[in-house]
């Protein structure tokens, strides 16, 4: 059997494809999934109907189409097969209903000594958000929330500031602590600094878009992440800040290095929002 995504689902990430039978659910919305295979004509049933009903299972061309709601946060699963002891994974669909997490987040653009600056401006960001976003809700129900955007003019900073290699990178986070203080600017549960550009290690070429903290919550974000997507960028920092550390070698994946891929497998949802 497979289950495939579901013309409501585009970027939902179920996708047997890549490897799981798992969805995940907003408390209090429906999802629409494509099944198909030889134990499609067996009606599902759900173990916690408290946590997720289906709602209906009817024939559509030569599949079926399930729709399922999120009643209550919670694991339960949709099974094809009641018979077998030992559950058989592949009919079976794993079913996480989470209630949104809101990720209320601080966005800065950065002027280094020398006027050196971001040439991202106030209100650039929106567009960027909400493809982040529109990786984030479906997968795992996070959202990115944009609390505040301010310049964060370093300029006067003395010594020059460089973004080429981590030593500097963490000095440059030193300075913004001093900023953060003279300019009486909250800290943010999660933190965006844009920059013009950034490199991981000193005298790397152009490979480094962007690079999260996870001990403060803070990624800096270079100007020139072409031809990356911009959201998927963001949402793929956000995960280091929330605990993911390294890649994964799977390319669908959005943990994949250098990846336009979108896919949250459940133990990255897990990560971003336990139930
Ligand atoms: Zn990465």
């Amino acid at each position: 059997m497979s289950i495939r995504l579901g013309p409501e689902q585009e970027n939902t990430g179920f996708d047997k494809a890549l490897g799981e039978y798992f969805q995940t659910i907003p408390v209090l919305e429906t999802r629409t999934i494509l099944v198909d295979g030889k134990h499609e004509a067996v009606q599902p049933v759900s173990t916690d109907d408290s946590i997720v009903k289906i709602v209906s299972y009817v024939p559509f061309g030569s599949k079926y189409k399930l729709t399922l709601r999120g009643v209550g946060p919670g694991i339960a699963d949709v099974v094809w097969d009641t018979s077998t002891a030992r559950r058989d994974r592949s009919k079976c669909l794993e079913v996480a209903v989470r209630p949104v997490r809101y990720i209320p987040t601080g966005f800065s653009y950065v002027t280094l000594s020398g006027g050196r600056q971001t040439s991202r401006t106030i209100g650039s960001v929106d567009t960027m958000i909400l493809d982040a976003n529109r990786i984030l809700q479906p997968q795992a129900n996070v959202k990115i929330i944009k609390m505040s955007e301010q310049i964060c003019d370093l300029s006067a900073g003395g010594a020059a500031l460089s973004l080429d290699g981590k030593n500097n990178i963490l000095a440059l986070a030193r300075h913004i602590g001093g900023w953060r203080i003279q300019n009486q600017i909250a800290r943010k549960e999660f933190e965006v600094f844009f920059v013009p550009e950034l490199e991981a290690k000193a005298g790397n070429s152009d490979t480094t878009q962007a690079a999260t903290y996870e001990s403060v919550k803070t990624c800096f974000y270079e100007d020139d992440v072409s031809p990356l997507d911009e959201g998927a960028v963001l949402a793929h920092e956000m995960c280091y800040a929330y605990g993911r550390s390294g890649h994964t070698n799977k390319s669908g994946q959005l943990m994949y290095k250098s990846s336009t891929k979108t896919f949250v497998p459940k133990t990255l949802a897990d990560l971003l929002n336990p139930i």
